[in-house]
């Protein structure tokens, strides 16, 4: 499916050859075997990449939004007609199950078309003067270039969350991907160059993230960073990026609580919260990381999920009943085993799995796992696993739970599970969280806003929201008579 060396470098419509010294491997997560090398671009390219990006600023931003919205339209239909393809692609580089990757490809598309919807309703505003000589207006205006960095975890729909917008609202861009998933990331600058995406629009470079990030920070052209990945690297550009201003949108980490009621749906409950949980082998940046179950129904709600754990086939992702990959690299699955030992240590009890899997693949392959007696001091309980072990805790009353859900620097996404509705508005309002689902897991859909609070984040994507963070309102006050 792929040559040796694979063209990364994508810079005013043109692909740069790959200089066999300067490049980067890339391996399937599932066998450990190389699939190809990427070129490892630094500063030189990045500028080049800016340079070029500010160059088709002015005829992309002057352009009627209803042209954008055409290749917009475009590209999405070609994502959606290659999803098969793609989402070998990205399984390949990844990990994850072929059907999850053909929804995440397929989802991709999904936000380049509400984006082609979008384009063309950038609507500003007109404000009734107090004076009679004045009319005043408020124009909505593309910020200008826009450097965005992405992680590896969804490398498909996590690009077009932000080109989609980006481009819509009139931007041009710099894209670095996660130099363990580019080659999703070229299938996607590959469908705009068959939609007719102008030369210089959209542009990638591949390589040291430290050079290609430093480029965005220090250059003036650039005017927003948009960024997901860790929290620590949103600080650092969040410091990084003073010196000039620039405007910033940054999806964080998260640390979800899951809340189980005492009058849910238990079975129901169990395979949203194992859906949640397990999805992408737990790499998910909202899926359930700490899971509070009533004292009252903790016993029937472990076993149920237990026998639902029980029967989930861990593999390579490119078998049809596979529904746990691999992680990602030897330091994530690294990170799992910690706070698995951690917590045992501290007198966890292993339920169900625990431990790295022993199959016939070479892959950092975990076991999906259950943990039951678990205490607030636990690493599980505090940091991001970004793996496959759900910790139980269970809990007295609302107020207290609550408030251990709330006990963190992250914001992002939590879940409360409830047939109670008094009870689900109570506790939604109450959750410290930039996303709540009340027996619902699959919050991120194209047309409504996705992004943390606290230290998960600053910024919307998705929705009409998701575009505003590209658009800069311009007040024109105009003196007549
Ligand atoms: P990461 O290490 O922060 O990397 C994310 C991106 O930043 C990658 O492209 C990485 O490049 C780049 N990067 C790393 N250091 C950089 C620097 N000094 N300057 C500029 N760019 C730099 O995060 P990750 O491990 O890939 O992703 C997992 C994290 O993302 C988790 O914390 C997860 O919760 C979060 N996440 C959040 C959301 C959300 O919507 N809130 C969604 C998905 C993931 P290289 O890969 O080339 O090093």
């Amino acid at each position: 499916m792929f040559e040796k060396l694979t063209k990364s470098i994508y810079i005013d419509g043109e692909w740069r050859a790959v200089n066999e010294q300067q490049t980067d491997t890339v391996y399937n997560p599932a066998t450990l075997e190389p699939i190809t090398k990427v070129a490892n671009g630094g500063k030189k390219e990045a500028e080049e990449a800016i340079k070029a990006a500010a160059k088709a600023f002015p005829p992309w931003s002057e352009m009627p939004g209803r042209k954008r919205s055409h290749i917009l339209y475009k590209a999405s239909e070609l994502m959606t007609e290659d999803a098969e393809r793609l989402g070998r692609i990205l399984t390949s580089e990844q990990g994850k199950p072929l059907k999850e990757a053909i929804g995440e490809v397929k989802g991709a598309a999904a936000f380049l078309l509400w984006y082609a919807e979008e384009a063309a309703r950038a609507y500003g505003e007109w404000l009734p003067s107090s004076a009679q000589s004045k009319r005043m207006l408020v124009i909505p205006k593309p910020v200008g270039v826009v450097g965005a960095i992405t992680p590896w975890n969804f490398p498909s729909s996590m690009i077009t969350r932000k080109l989609g917008p980006a481009l819509a609202a009139g931007c041009t861009v710099v894209l670095k991907p996660s130099e363990e998933t580019p080659l999703s990331a070229v299938e996607i600058i590959k469908v705009f160059e068959k939609a007719g995406m102008p030369k210089g629009v959209v542009n990638m470079v591949t390589g040291d993230a430290q050079q290609i990030g430093n480029a965005m920070l220090t250059n003036k052209e650039v005017r927003l960073i948009t960024f997901t990945g860790s929290t620590a690297v949103g600080k650092y550009l969040m410091r990084e990026s003073s010196e000039h201003v620039k405007k910033l949108s940054l999806e964080l980490g998260g640390h979800a609580p899951s809340i189980v009621f005492k009058d849910a749906d238990i079975d129901k409950a169990a395979k949203l919260v194992l859906a949640s949980k397990f999805r992408n082998s737990g790499q998910t940046c909202i899926c359930t990381n700490r899971l509070f179950v009533h004292e009252s129904i903790a016993d029937k709600f472990t076993e149920t999920l237990k026998e639902k754990v029980g029967k989930m086939k861990v593999g390579s992702g490119m078998e049809d009943d596979t529904e746990l990959g691999p992680l990602i690299n030897k330091a994530a699955s690294e990170k799992v085993h910690s706070h698995m030992e951690d917590a045992v240590e501290k007198g966890a009890k292993v339920v169900s799995g625990g431990g790295y899997w022993e199959g016939n693949l070479n892959g950092h392959f975990y076991n999906p796992t259950i943990l039951s007696n678990i205490d607030d001091d636990m690493k599980i309980m505090n940091e991001e696993t970004f793996g496959p072990i759900i910790p139980i805790q269970t809990f007295h009353d609302e107020n207290e739970v609550i408030q251990k859900a709330n006990d963190t620097d992250y914001g992002l996404a939590a879940y409360i599970f409830t047939e109670n509705t008094n009870q689900a508005i109570r506790a939604s309002e109450k959750l410290d969280y930039g996303i709540v689902g009340i027996n619902d897991v699959f919050p991120a859909t194209p047309e409504a806003p996705f992004g943390g609070i606290k230290q998960s984040g600053i910024g919307k994507e998705g929705g009409h929201h998701g575009m505003a963070e590209f658009l800069e309102e311009k007040y024109v006050s105009i003196g007549i008579g």
